[in-house]
């Protein structure tokens, strides 16, 4: 094994969204395969200091780590594909970058200079990729560049690459530069012209690219490889095609079978090993090959945009394989439901998922939905907001609570049954404030929880503010609606569950979070189990 890490960047060019993340994450597949330590890092070139502000529909969802990190949603696949944890140094954006210099400004640590992108940011991006390399943890630490060769926010990021290649020297870095390879089909052709031009691109800017991964819709024929590889100077078995695969779990295979593994080894001097997929390749003959299927609603109102719950979808891939069960989800904008059309939309289902969410749109839907899908029986996950709709729904409607709510929802609610933790109640800012990360959750015996995790004890991680109330515990647990999963230290409710139905499980944590190829969560394991059972019982 190394003793100094070795760095691999990732570029995109041509096109934004082409799969950075996926190609990173498959490549890290292929080096861990082959007794390599890899973590991927993700750069991000935009001012917020975290997307935990940003709407899903901006940027997707907001992956979140076991220190509590707001993420980028490629971390997510980050720790799927890979079954290690990632933390904040995985992802850093531009305004932490400046957020750290301008700190160091004011506390007098430049004193009488001139404080500058070069040197004083590119130093910092330079700091910040090389603090996981550092750690002593790693062989090979991949960084992503978010955006687009040639966008003015990616230039710093860019200098740092070009920088650390002369710092760290020859074979201890490799640039991976993604591009698209359009295909005119009125022509009949693959075109090399935007590769080579993002090429070049990147070149003004002093970084030759090692590898370039072409996505493409088209097989790349060898005439195409060669001129790809003659007019962007690389080697030829460094034109790696990565062609639409039908699975993002298809891509460690295809970029084995391109050869992307050995050309990076190659360069950074490493040994090449075949890599062991055993158990990747398991999963993904599960996942191809399902023996039954079950349909799913995802309640949600970011449901137009599939990025917005990346991390349930393929939670939902990883516990189907593991029930060999094709799971279809059906996307159900809560926006759009009432109880005048909730039985057409939600009767067909084998279970229903409430999504997480933040504010008032929305939620009256969600709790209409709820309601039916207890009263019918149908197996039900409530994750975060959805957990706090089940007790908005339950308060209503068996409690006879008629005006309970979230005071997220109506500040002045008579019976605030999800309520604001006294400490947030001073909190004014809105980014990082939140509960966040890792907490502890102790699991009551006789519950559902307790079967799923088989343990009494657990951590999961949370993104929320709101609490379930519980000055109201009494009366919930009374009428039915039991908390079986408290945080230890401060008796909030992490889990509830209504025994009397098949299974009703809602969580104030993100189960999804934790889900991985390697260890699908054993919640949704157990969802889609119980899904199945619904489904069959109902013939
Ligand atoms: N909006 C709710 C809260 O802040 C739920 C958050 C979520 O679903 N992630 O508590």
């Amino acid at each position: 094994m190394t003793t100094n890490p070795k760095y691999i960047f990732v570029t995109g060019g041509v096109s934004s969204s082409l799969g950075k993340g996926i190609i990173a994450a498959s490549l890290a597949k292929l080096l861990q395969a082959q007794g390599y330590r890899a973590t991927i890092q993700k750069l991000d070139p935009y001012i917020n200091i975290d997307p935990g502000t940003l709407n899903p529909y901006e940027h997707g969802e907001c992956y979140v780590t076991d220190d509590g990190a707001e993420t980028d949603l490629d971390l997510g696949h980050y720790e799927r594909f890979l079954n290690v944890p990632t933390s904040q140094a995985n992802n850093v954006t531009t305004g932490r970058i400046y957020q750290s210099v301008i700190d160091k400004e004011r506390r007098g640590e430049f004193l009488g200079k001139t404080v500058q992108v070069i040197p004083h940011i590119t130093d910092e991006i330079k700091r910040r990729i090389q603090i996981l390399g550092n750690s002593g943890d790693y062989d090979i630490v991949i960084t992503e560049i978010g955006g687009t060769v040639g966008d003015i926010e990616s230039l710093p990021y860019i200098e740092a690459v070009r920088q650390l290649e002369w710092d760290l020297g020859e074979h201890n870095t490799c640039v991976i530069h993604l591009t698209l390879v359009p295909y005119l089909s009125a022509a009949g052709e693959l075109k090399t012209k935007p590769t080579q031009h993002s090429v070049k691109t990147l070149m003004e800017s002093g970084v030759q690219a090692d590898i370039l991964v072409c996505r493409t819709e088209h097989p790349l024929s060898d005439g195409i490889k060669t001129k790809l590889a003659r007019f962007c100077n690389v080697k030829k078995e460094a034109v790696i095609e990565s062609i639409d695969a039908s699975t993002i779990y298809d891509v460690p295979n295809l970029m084995l079978e391109e050869g992307l593994d050995k050309v990076v080894l190659n360069q950074l001097q490493l040994k090449s090993d075949v890599p062991d997929l055993k158990r990747w390749n398991e999963f993904l003959k599960r996942h191809k090959n399902p023996k039954s299927e079950v349909t799913i609603g995802l309640i949600g109102k970011y449901v137009e945009l599939q990025d917005s719950y990346k991390s349930i979808l393929e939670s939902f891939i990883h516990a189907g394989a593991e029930n060999e069960v094709k799971v279809n989800v059906e996307p159900i904008h809560s926006e759009y439901l009432s109880e005048s059309n909730i039985e057409f939309k939600l009767g067909h289902l084998d279970g229903v998922l409430v999504a997480p969410g933040f504010g008032e749109r929305g939620i009256e839907g969600k709790i209409d939905a709820v309601r039916f899908v207890r009263e019918q029986n149908i197996p039900f996950l409530g994750i975060c907001l959805g957990m706090q709709m089940a007790v908005i729904e339950y308060a209503r409607n068996v409690l006879n609570l008629k005006d309970a709510n979230s005071v997220e929802m109506d500040e002045r609610t008579p019976n605030p049954v999800i309520n604001l933790m006294a400490s947030q109640k001073g909190v004014v800012n809105k980014g990082g404030t939140m509960r966040l990360g890792t907490w502890d959750c102790n699991i009551e015996k006789d519950s559902i929880a307790y079967k799923v995790y088989n343990s009494e004890t657990i951590t999961e991680r949370h993104r929320h503010r709101f609490e379930f109330n519980n000055d109201y515990k009494d009366q919930f647990e009374k009428a039915g609606m039991k908390a079986t999963g408290l945080n230890p230290e401060t008796g909030l409710v992490e889990i509830v569950e209504i025994p009397e139905n098949d299974w009703f499980v809602g969580v104030q944590y993100h189960p999804e979070y934790k889900s991985t190829v390697k260890s699908p969560h054993p919640l949704f394991v157990a969802f889609v189990a119980a899904a199945l059972k619904y489904k069959k019982k109902k013939k």
